[in-house]
Formats: C-alpha cells, structure tokens, sequence
C-alpha cells in the first residue's frame, strides 16, 4: 500500500509517498511560494533530484505538478496515480471533535471549516489542499490527521482557562495544544528505545524547532500541554512570544497605537528569541552571535532554556514524577548545547545530561549518564510516517 502524505501550508506544501509495506520513503517534496511570483517544487525521489521553476497559481495547480513528478519516468516514483492506495492530510486544529485520525468526508470537511476561526492561518491552507486532492484523485480515499487530536485526552483542570466559563460554552476558548502529532510519535519512540510500555511512563516531550511546545505524557495519554487555546501559548519560539501576563496586551497596544493586527503581528512574528536578539528567529544565527559576545543573542538562548527547564519541573509536579525527557524538532535534534543548557540545575530530580553521548545530531539516543534516574532521549520525529500509519490504519 502507497499513502501520499501531504502538509499544507498557506503558500507551501510539503509531501512524501510512502510505501507502507516498509514504511519507505519512496518520493519526497516541498512546494515553496503557491500563488506568489517565483514557485517551485524541489523533489528527491530514487536518490535523484529535481528542481520545477514555473508559476503555480494556486494549490490545485501545483498539487498537479507534483503528480507529474512522482510519475516523472527519470525522478518520478510511480508509474500510475492509481498506485496511490490513500492520501494521509495534515490539520493543524481538529477542535474537540476529533480526538482521533478520521476519513475524510464532506461532514468532516464542515466540521473542520467551523475550527478555521481557531486557527485561521493553518485550516483553510490544510482545507484547500484537501479539495484540492480530492479534485485530482475523487476516488482515492482521504484521512485528516489533526495536530490537537493527541491532546485530547487532558483533564478539565489542564484545558480550561481561569476565564468566565461562559466562554469555553459559547466559543469553546479552552487549551487544545498542537505538534500533537510529533510528541505522540517522539513519546512512542522513547518507550520503545526503553524498551517499556508507553502505559508504565510518564515522560515530558519537548518538540523544540521554529515553534516549540512542551507535553506531560502520563500512562500513554497526555495530560498536559504548553500551547493553548492557538500555538502562541508556553515556551518562547522563534517569533512567538510564549506565556506572558495578558495585561501587557492592551498596555503596548495603547502606547503603540497598535490595533488588533498589530499586536497580533508583534507578538507571533516580531518577539521570541528574534526580539529579544535582535539577531534572528534561526537559533544557528544565534547560536553564532552569543559565541561572538553578543548579549542580547546570549539572553535569548538563557531564556528560552530557562523557560522549558521551567515546563520540565511544572510537568513532572503534574505527574508526580518524571522517567524520560524526549527532545524532538529541529532545534531539540540538533542542538547539543541547548539540550545541555535546558538540562542543567535539573539533577535535583535526577535528570543528568552525558555531555560526551549528548555530542550528536539527528539521531535516535539516550543521553543521559548511566546512574541518571531519568532518562534524557533524543529522538528525531517523523510526522509524516505517524500521518501514514495512521492513514493506512484507517483505509
Ligand atoms: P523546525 O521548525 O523543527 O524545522 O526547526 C527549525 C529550527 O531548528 C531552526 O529555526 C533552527 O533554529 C533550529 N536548528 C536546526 N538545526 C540546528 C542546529 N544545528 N543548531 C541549532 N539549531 C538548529
């Protein structure tokens, strides 16, 4: 069984076509710049590569473009778009109403309309892909996969706001959490690496990349989550500016002059580390600058590190204890000193970092010393194969 997996984005599109029978990346692409001047598709498949330059109007349009090149005869993958047995679809909010994957139909397309006002950057690009694939393949079954669905399973205490409850009755504002997805898969992963049962653990998932979140993952089920109510809640990010007090909101837009777009703008795009830096959302770039003496560039990383420290004790208060710490994402897989920083002063409750196995990059390990009794793993995620597993559970 082939499942094509496929990541929407508002002016992008990740895919990969996976075969299921051993879980083989069989063709993998991104799609960059949809319906702005200059698209492309860059696509790998049979350890070739292709870069496609021409104009992509909309998703539609270069969703078809991508099928030319996964039946390319020199750099495709497949000989037929009837060899695509299912297409696994990433969405970001799922609401309250899917816990789980599900098969696409128009019903679930509604109900997944009716979340856009929660997340109205990410669900209507997942939406048009959707349609999209469902134009070019109407008789190819669909699954949705939501990024909240792990999250689910938290208790009333972790997802409802001190607000009036009216407001979680009329507008369902409450905490849903998102990378899902990527902390169920890293969870699993590190259970397996222990060789336990995810049910006998209480493990805390980092996902730590360009947005970063944290989840206490007790018994299998995850009973808490750094994100909120939209992915701007908990760590500081590369642009987000993480848990602040709410009162700061309307103080700078009155000194700014700012109206709702702009105080939106300022806190998802302009804070995190980049505007505490000065230097860059990229933790390389940082990374580079604090090594040169640039303060400001140190004090992001300090306080990025100090803030998951912070969410690594809350969640082990939450779940009387801790027995492994995942760190996953581009910066959690490839940053030994951020892992080191994050790590240090919590040996008080028995997380000791190896500096000598913590020297490594984008690979499954343990990289906590020996006598540690809590297990610090690194474990790259794979979202796009928890997509088609899914999927091919479901078709
Ligand atoms: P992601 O959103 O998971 O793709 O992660 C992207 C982020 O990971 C980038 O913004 C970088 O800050 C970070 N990153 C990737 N590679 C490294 C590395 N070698 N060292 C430090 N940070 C890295």
């Amino acid at each position: 069984m082939k499942v094509l997996v496929i990541n929407c984005g508002s002016s992008s599109l990740k895919y990969q076509l996976i075969d299921m029978t051993d879980e083989n990346v069989l063709a993998k692409g991104l799609v960059e710049r949809i319906g702005i001047e200059g698209s492309k598709i860059t696509h790998k498949a049979n350890g070739k590569k292709a870069v496609i330059e021409q104009p992509m109007e909309n998703h539609k349009v270069a969703l078809g473009l991508v099928m030319e090149a996964l039946l390319n005869e020199e750099h495709g993958a497949i000989k037929s778009t009837d060899e695509i047995n299912a297409v696994g679809h990433r969405v970001v909010h799922g609401g309250e109403k899917f816990a789980t994957s599900v098969i696409i139909d128009d019903e679930v397309i509604k109900v997944m309309e009716e979340c856009s006002d929660l997340a109205p950057l990410h669900n209507p690009p997942n939406i048009t892909g959707i349609r999209a694939c469902q134009e070019l393949m109407p008789n190819t079954p669909m699954v949705g996969v939501f990024d909240t669905a792990f999250h689910q399973t938290m208790p009333e205490q972790a997802y409802i706001y001190p607000l009036p409850y009216e407001l979680y009755e009329k507008y369902a504002v409450r905490r849903y959490g998102f990378h899902g997805t990527s902390h169920k898969y890293v969870a699993e992963r590190a259970a397996a690496i222990l060789g336990k049962d995810m049910k006998d653990l209480r493990i805390i998932t980092c996902h730590l990349g360009n947005g970063a979140s944290v989840a206490a993952v007790k018994n299998g089920e995850c009973v808490d989550t750094s994100m909120g109510l939209t992915p701007l809640e908990g760590l500081a990010m590369g642009t987000r500016c993480g848990d602040i007090d709410p009162a700061i909101i309307p103080f700078i837009m009155e000194k700014e002059g700012l109206d709702i777009a702009g105080i939106n703008n300022l806190v998802n795009k302009k804070s995190g580390v980049l505007g505490i830096s000065g230097v860059s959302s990229d933790f390389r770039d940082i990374e580079g600058e604090a090594e040169k003496g640039n303060k400001r560039a140190q004090l992001a990383l300090d306080i990025f590190a100090y803030r998951v420290r912070k969410y690594i004790g809350s969640y082990a208060a939450a779940m009387g204890g801790v027995d492994a710490v995942v760190f996953t994402a581009g910066l959690g897989e490839n940053s030994a000193m951020t892992r080191a920083d994050i790590c240090k002063g919590l040996e008080f409750i028995g997380i000791k970092v190896d500096a000598d196995k913590n020297n490594i990059r984008g690979e499954e390990k343990v990289v906590s010393t020996d006598d540690a009794s809590v297990k610090v793993l690194v474990v790259p995620t794979n979202e796009e194969l928890m997509i088609a597993r899914d999927t091919k559970k479901l078709v």
